[in-house]
């Protein structure tokens, strides 16, 4: 599957970073992590630093999947309004999704500093309404976060005229969020847990998955044997294949990136990471080089070779979209790519067992357009269950909410 086209800035900007060994032998360990993105770079990070013995395989270079091409907006507030999870499951679930996501990112914060050079900032988010129609699910949702003691400020017209220079009808400003380098932040975990003990392979496909209820063995394109008590099956959005139950839907996201811009022009767009209530939506932040970073114009080409001719067209219409909320900012595309996404029909990601394999296979699909939160996430859920510890999420993010919904 190609995940990416174009050219995504990470890859640009940081190329290769480290080079790992491919698997040559025949290897056992307690958990084999199947992937090596950002999700399963924080799995494994979590698993190893809590004294289990991890080994990692990789089909690409390391980071090399979408994670590269991902933008990297790190929110709390999950595609899907908390008062529609509400609805859909009821006020608790709702409650426990945005309350996991919005300490999540603190997390990220905490370990992007033990790690760092990732590019990691705070930021604030503005939730803009695209239109009059969406003023009213807005002003809903702002009182249902409110009223759960979320960090959130209503912005009306006349603020955001006057404030952001914006002309919206409505905004929900968080102050929590964040941004990072997601490649980097992904290689230089390994690597650091490379040094630390952990087996890292990249260029090394996993082909077949066979479990029993006591463990698990993964063969790979070069007919090795990978021994493991659980298989962490952390593939992304290819992790699809391994299913027989279609769980999410592919799509294609664009983005492009600017050269720096001066700060003056930038503002508040330095710290603030801008998105609005209309789907597919506009999503824009900065960088740490003083970058302007937008994505969107989201479609459901899942065939490389179209989405492939789209990306400049793409990225113009997204620059139009640009120039119309900012007419003063000279942001034009530097760089432009599109990725391949996935989302599932509640905006949630599924973590866990599935029934096709038992309990010693783990899926860890970050699907949703805050993917990168969900894995922080994942990884201390997929530790719990691997330890046979109950965790509050195991429930919310299981395949089997799919079968009662
Ligand atoms: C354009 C775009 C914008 C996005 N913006 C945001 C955003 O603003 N905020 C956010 O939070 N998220 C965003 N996302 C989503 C986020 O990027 C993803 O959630 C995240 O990158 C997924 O990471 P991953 O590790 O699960 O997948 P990947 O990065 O794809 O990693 C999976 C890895 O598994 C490897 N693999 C697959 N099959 C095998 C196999 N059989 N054997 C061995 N290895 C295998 C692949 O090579 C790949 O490297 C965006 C995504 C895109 C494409």
């Amino acid at each position: 599957m190609d995940l990416k086209s174009g050219y995504p800035y990470w890859a640009v900007k940081n190329g290769l970073m480290y080079a790992f060994p491919q698997l040559d032998a025949d290897l056992s360990c307690e958990v084999a992590v199947v992937g090596a993105g950002i999700t399963g770079a924080l799995i494994a990070d979590e698993l190893a630093a809590h004294g289990h013995d991890v080994a990692v395989v990789e089909q690409r270079d390391v980071g090399w999947g979408s994670t590269s091409a991902s933008t990297a907006l790190l929110q709390y507030e999950i595609d899907t309004h908390a008062i529609d999870l509400a609805r859909r499951y009821d006020q608790a679930s709702a409650l426990l999704a945005y309350q996991s996501c919005l300490r999540a990112i603190s997390e990220i914060g905490e370990l992007a500093h033990t790690v760092g050079d990732v590019d990691f900032a705070k930021c604030e988010s503005l939730y803009y309404a695209s239109n009059r129609a969406d003023h009213s699910r807005l002003a809903d949702e702002f009182a249902w976060r409110k009223e759960h003691d979320f960090p959130v400020r209503w912005l009306s017209r006349a603020v955001l005229k006057g404030e952001y220079g914006l002309t919206t009808p409505a905004a929900i400003l968080s102050s929590v969020a964040a941004r990072v380098d997601p490649y980097r932040l992904a290689s230089r975990l390994l690597r650091r847990m490379q040094r630390q003990g952990t087996r890292v392979f990249d260029r090394t496909q996993v082909k077949t998955i066979t479990a029993t209820t006591h463990s698990v063995q993964l063969t790979t394109d070069s007919g090795l044997s990978i021994k493991a008590r659980h298989a962490v099956i952390a593939s992304g959005y290819e992790a699809q294949c391994w299913l027989r139950q279609r769980v999410a839907k592919n799509l294609s996201s664009y983005a492009y990136i600017s050269d720096p811009v001066d700060p003056a022009e930038l503002g508040w767009l330095a710290s603030t990471l801008l998105w609005e209530s209309a789907r597919p939506y506009l999503y824009l932040r900065s960088t740490g080089d003083g970058r302007l970073l937008v994505g969107g114009e989201d479609d459901d080409r899942d065939i490389p070779a179209r989405r492939d001719r789209m990306v400049d067209r793409k990225a113009a219409t997204l620059q139009r979209k640009v120039a119309r909320l900012f007419p003063h900012l000279h942001a034009r595309p530097a760089f432009a790519w599109a990725g391949t996404f996935a989302e599932t029909s509640d905006g949630l990601p599924l973590f866990g067992h599935h029934p096709q394999y038992g309990p010693c296979v783990l899926f860890a699909l970050a699907y949703g357009g805050n993917g990168i939160t969900y894995s922080m996430l994942g990884a201390e859920l997929l530790r719990a269950q691997i330890e046979r510890r109950p965790h509050p999420l195991t429930a919310l993010f299981s395949f089997s909410r799919l079968r009662c919904h």
